[in-house]
């Protein structure tokens, strides 16, 4: 018998369930509720369907304890109340999610994969090599245990407001379990989160760029940028051999022709590497006809690698001069810095304590 877990179902598919099981299909809506509003986490709490129908439920899917994943997780809590929580799956494999509170906002990172075949060259994810795509319900499973922590004491939000998909793994690499997320987190049956407050990083996957232009969705798209050339780039992302640079901004310039919506590049500065003032002149080049915003990230020294952070006065410059050629740019924070907030790390040091 298929014992899948609720959360892998979108609201059609749930329909569809009850229609063939001789129920109401509008159950569906309060079975989301349950799940998605109210974070119950066994089909007995859902007080307002029959007991018939919760019997069926229960027959047909599971909706565990600690939302779908297996125990509760480790969690690591910056001073900045930035909070990295290390999930093991029912599989033993082990995903991080973090979330990142601020004044207004509480916003969750998620993983879709567990591990990551990308193997960028300042991520720590892909060190340990790709063991599996996460199925939706593990993706959702992440939000939901993170909500039902809240409200946070360093804000007092009691509801997550934002979602980005910048955790482990590539998301355009796991399209169809990631999009079925994204819509289950949009619906206002379902987490209710707003299309824009919905964050999807690629680390340039041209092909899925291309798909994902053709949704409709109003969700933003980042791109893990992080070179201004091609060998640049290649010295960064291996990903870049296979879907070069040039390409890549061509993808880019008809995404937003195409939904006329903005992308976010992340632009990681490393000392000698991508800070200087020739990367910052091409850089700009290479982004006309492309309506972006290019969010550039200072390194955050891991300890496996061996990049340097640039210094203030070079950050400056160089966001100086992409704002001079015309370039919306933000600086990021390094938020979480005492709680290993480079990608994967928390994982990554798990796997070696593990292999010990
Ligand atoms: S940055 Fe993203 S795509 Fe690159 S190795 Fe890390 S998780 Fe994978």
């Amino acid at each position: 018998m298929n014992h899948q877990d609720i959360r892998n179902l979108s609201l059609d598919e749930l329909c569809c369930f009850l229609k063939d099981s001789k129920e109401q299909s509008f159950r569906a809506t309060q079975i989301f509720k349950w799940i998605y509003q109210k974070g119950v986490t066994s089909f007995d709490q859902m007080k307002n369907l029959s007991q018939g129908l919760r019997e069926k439920l229960a027959k047909q899917f599971t909706l565990t304890g600690g939302n779908g994943l297996k125990s509760s997780p480790a969690k690591q809590i910056s001073i900045d109340g930035t909070t990295k929580y290390l999930f093991e799956l029912a599989d033993g494999e082990k995903i991080e999610t973090v979330l990142i509170p601020t004044k207004t906002r509480a916003t969750v990172c998620v993983s879709t994969q567990a591990g990551c075949k990308f193997g960028c060259r300042f991520c720590a994810s892909g060190v340990g090599g790709f063991k599996r795509n996460l199925t939706t319900s593990e993706i959702l499973a992440q939000i939901l245990t993170v909500q039902s922590q809240l409200p946070l004491t360093i804000n007092h939000l009691s509801k997550i407001t934002h979602i980005v998909f910048m955790g482990t793994g590539e998301p355009l690499d796991n399209y169809e379990n990631v999009l079925k997320a994204v819509r289950i987190i949009n619906l206002k049956q379902g987490l209710g989160i707003g299309a824009r407050r919905i964050t999807v990083s690629t680390c340039g996957v041209i092909p899925g760029i291309e798909r994902f232009s053709r949704e409709g969705l109003q969700v933003e798209l980042a791109i893990s940028l992080h070179g201004f050339d091609n060998a640049s780039r290649n010295a960064l992302m291996p990903v870049n051999r296979k879907y070069p640079f040039d390409k890549l901004m061509q993808a880019c310039r008809e995404y937003t022709k195409k939904t006329k919506r903005q992308i976010t590049f992340e632009y990681i500065l490393i000392k000698d590497l991508t800070s200087h003032a020739q990367a910052a002149q091409k850089l700009a080049r290479s982004l006309k006809g492309v309506i972006c915003k290019m969010n550039l990230i200072p390194y955050n020294p891991v300890q496996e690698f061996d990049y340097e952070a640039p210094s203030r006065k070079e950050i400056n410059a160089f966001k100086e001069s992409l704002i001079r050629r015309g370039v919306h740019v933000t600086l990021r924070s390094a938020r979480g810095q005492d709680v290993s907030a480079a990608c994967g790390q928390l994982r990554y040091q798990t796997l070696k304590g593990q292999h010990k």
